[in-house]
């Protein structure tokens, strides 16, 4: 069994519409995947099923081989980037960070030490006592990487997260982003309808249209069509 098994998912949020048409994806350790497609094609909600926000109308979702609905969103170790950063606005940079691992339990000096790693890492070393509204906006959206990735999760989920930034910031978050996956040897799913970010960043990218993946491939493979 992989890491991660989408077995035949569908999703109708009315009871009539599918929005997702029978998802089928298997998704080894330490890959990164991209969801790539137009507004609307069902994208999010493939994250928000795997994330534990909603549920599948029917089919399966595997993590490690077991089904996934059995553990509830915050017992699944997976970490979460939106757009729209989502940060804290009256808490620190820091306090933004130690927030995952004060909800799990750490102990205040591996807190510490965990915070003070996802603040290199994320090259935010010297901003760990200002609040967010204080940072530019790719120094927002790299404490929103770094509060994903700061528990140690074995999964994470982006969804457009450099769609506020513009062009020369984006480019250069996708480097970083890449290379904190690849450093962390972590799983990313992670949402784009922006088809130069998908070829860059991706291992495989899944195009979706309408609900159902029409194609599922390397940025190698796909280029070459
Ligand atoms: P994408 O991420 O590709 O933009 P979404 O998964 O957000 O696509 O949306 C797929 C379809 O499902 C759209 O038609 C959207 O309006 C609808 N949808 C998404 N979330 C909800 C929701 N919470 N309730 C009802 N409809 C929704
Ligand atoms: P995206 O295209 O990235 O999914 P949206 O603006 O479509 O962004 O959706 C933002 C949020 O609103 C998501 O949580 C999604 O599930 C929800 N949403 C999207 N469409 C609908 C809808 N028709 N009804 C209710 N909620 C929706």
């Amino acid at each position: 069994m992989p890491f991660v098994r989408f077995d035949n998912v569908q999703k109708s949020y009315d009871g009539r519409t599918l929005v997702v048409k029978g998802f089928e994806m298997d998704i080894e350790q330490g890959e990164f995947i991209t969801l790539l497609g137009p507004s609307g094609s069902g994208k999010s909600t493939v994250l928000m099923m795997m994330a534990g926000f909603e549920q599948p109308t029917h089919g399966e979702i595997y993590l490690n081989g077991n089904p996934i609905k059995k553990l509830p969103p915050h017992k699944r170790g997976i970490g979460l980037v939106f757009q729209n950063y989502a940060l804290f606005p009256h808490m620190t940079v820091e306090e933004n960070l130690a927030f995952p691992l004060q909800v799990r339990n750490l102990s205040k000096s591996e807190i510490e030490k965990k915070v003070k790693r996802a603040l290199d890492m994320v090259r935010l070393s010297d901003f760990g006592h200002r609040r967010p509204a204080h940072l530019s906006g790719g120094q927002q959206q790299r404490v929103a990487v770094a509060r994903a990735l700061v528990f140690e999760p074995e999964l994470v989920l982006m969804d457009e997260p450099l769609g506020a930034l513009d062009k020369n910031l984006r480019e250069e978050m996708q480097y970083e982003i890449k290379h904190i996956q690849e450093d962390l040897g972590v799983t990313m799913i992670y949402v784009t309808h922006d088809q130069s970010e998908a070829l860059t960043m991706s291992d495989r990218i899944a195009v979706f249209n309408d609900g159902v993946v029409q194609q599922l491939a390397t940025p190698e493979e796909l280029y070459e069509r």
